[in-house]
């Protein structure tokens, strides 16, 4: 990974870079930051700078052996720690029983959010947690020498999900470092850190990836017009992976605009059977976790398009006619006087996703709350209109 992969977050990357230069690199940093905002590609980019036999100023070289090792992240002196969760009883499950699959994930995209490797691992289902196995996996690695650079590099992600025996024992390796080894923990959330693991490492805060680096990675990533990438980067709100959710989008948009249709008239109708039928086929085990939050996104991405249409004039550029159609109906249901409850009702049904509540339940409920919101539009709203059947 080379920094300038990384859209934005330059103050950051201009920080890291000068700790190697001036040759005062920390042994246990913690890059604190929120979802997407391109920590953990950030700790690659570090790692494999500090590893370049042939850097520049500003970024490795991307050429040296060194470097195609760190983009391949099977460098020798470079160990990954994530959460992952117990295969079976006897031993704690460690990152190496999945380096293979991460690798791969990684290269394919940096910007990896966890939930869908273990999703796609097929372990959505199960905590993951980092085992206290894990740090003797790491002791044992930390006491061969550096194979072939100056240092040896430790990232740990997601440091929040070791558990309190992993931790303690982490914490001893961090405070008596084997020589030249570089601890890079990078984290979403240090509330639910160990306070002594915190107070031995260097903080670095990370922060959203900012609006105008953002639309630009976005229109040479996806060839985006600068409307649809201003668009996307306003929804995604300094989240990458968002954005490129989002982005990828394109390709779900004709099918997603026709459970989106058959689902709201199902709910402006409040046909409570339909309603039943979409909670369960929204909370069906093949639509998963992820995709059942990317939905709710477009949702949302449909109320601000319908919200737009009613004040002023959208792209509707992806749409079908059929599609077209309905939304020009649709969106004089959607003004001032339900936005607002319905956005928040879409947020929160997306958190409590996030949180494991159970879909079904989730789904129906949403669907009253967004059918009963659609209908009182219209007490208020100049015009009256009724929803095609
Ligand atoms: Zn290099």
């Amino acid at each position: 990974m080379l920094f300038k992969e990384i859209p934005g977050q330059e103050e950051i990357k201009k920080r890291l870079i000068q700790t190697v230069n001036d040759n005062r690199i920390s042994h246990a940093q913690l890059l604190l930051g929120p979802a997407g905002s391109g920590k953990l590609p950030l700790a690659l980019a570090y790692a494999q700078y500090i590893f370049c036999s042939n850097k520049t100023e500003h970024d490795s070289c991307g050429e040296c052996s060194s470097c195609l090792k760190m983009q391949k992240i099977a460098h020798p002196d470079f160990h990954f720690v994530f959460p992952v969760f117990k295969v079976k009883e006897g031993r704690d499950t460690v990152s190496d029983d999945f380096i293979g699959e991460m690798r791969e994930a990684l290269i394919k995209n940096p910007f990896l959010d966890l939930d869908d490797f273990l999703e796609n691992a097929g372990i959505e289902n199960k905590q993951p947690s980092i085992f206290v196995g894990e740090s003797a996996n790491i002791l044992r690695k930390l006491s061969f020498k550096a194979y072939e650079g100056e240092y040896r590099i430790v990232v740990i992600w997601k440091p929040e999900k070791m558990n309190v025996q992993a931790a303690n024992k982490m914490l001893k390796i961090i405070e008596e470092p084997p020589e030249r080894t570089v601890f890079l923990l990078v984290a979403e959330n240090s509330d639910l850190m160990l306070a002594t693991i915190l107070s031995r490492t260097q903080l670095l805060k990370i922060k959203k990836i900012d609006d105008g680096s953002m639309q630009s990675a976005l229109i040479e990533k996806y060839n985006l017009s600068e409307l649809d990438a201003l668009r996307i980067t306003h929804l995604a709100d300094g989240n990458f992976i968002e954005a490129m959710k989002l982005a990828n989008q394109g390709d779900d948009s004709v099918e997603n605009t026709q459970k989106f249709r058959d689902w709201m008239l199902a709910c402006y109708k409040n046909n409570i059977p339909e309603m039943l039928g979409w909670s369960e086929k929204f909370a069906s085990t093949d639509e998963g976790r992820e995709k059942q939050k990317a939905f709710l996104l477009f949702c949302q991405n449909m109320f601000r398009k319908a919200l737009m249409q009613t004040y002023s004039t959208p792209e509707l550029g992806r749409m079908t006619e059929n599609a077209r159609s309905f939304f020009l109906k649709f969106s004089t249901f959607v003004n001032g006087n339900n936005i607002m409850e319905i956005a928040a009702e879409l947020d929160s049904a997306s958190y409590h996703i996030e949180r494991n509540a159970y879909p079904k339940l989730l789904f129906f409920d949403l669907s009253l709350k967004l059918g009963a919101l659609l209908r009182a539009s219209q007490q208020v709203a100049a015009k009256s209109v009724s929803l095609p059947s």
